[in-house]
């Protein structure tokens, strides 16, 4: 009973984690207590999931990475933002069809 509570709950925190999935995890590999950049194998104590700490790493040691990863970041938010506005145009026609 506990294991399939347990599991059910694992499955939700992955796909939540997945939705939320920062592009700064391309540079990184992650054990359950530590973080591993993958361009130098040099692994960066932090927490799981602590973002700001690989963000400074990139920016100090990987300065064209992390150029890299604010631009991607940049043109996802761009196209997230043209999606809505699709969307809401698409909307809009079905109301003036009734
Ligand atoms: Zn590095």
């Amino acid at each position: 009973m506990s294991v399939y509570r347990n599991s059910r709950r694992k499955t939700r925190q992955q796909s939540r984690q997945n939705n939320k999935k920062s592009l700064v995890w391309n540079y990184f590999e992650s054990t359950s207590m530590t973080v591993t950049c993958k361009l130098r194998k040099k692994v960066i104590k932090c927490s799981n999931g602590n973002m700001s700490n690989m963000s400074s790493h990139l920016q100090h040691d990987h300065r064209q990475q992390h150029q890299e990863m604010k631009d991607n970041e940049e043109r996802r938010k761009a196209e997230a933002e043209q999606d809505k506005q699709v969307g809401s145009l698409v909307s809009s026609s079905l109301l003036y069809d009734h």
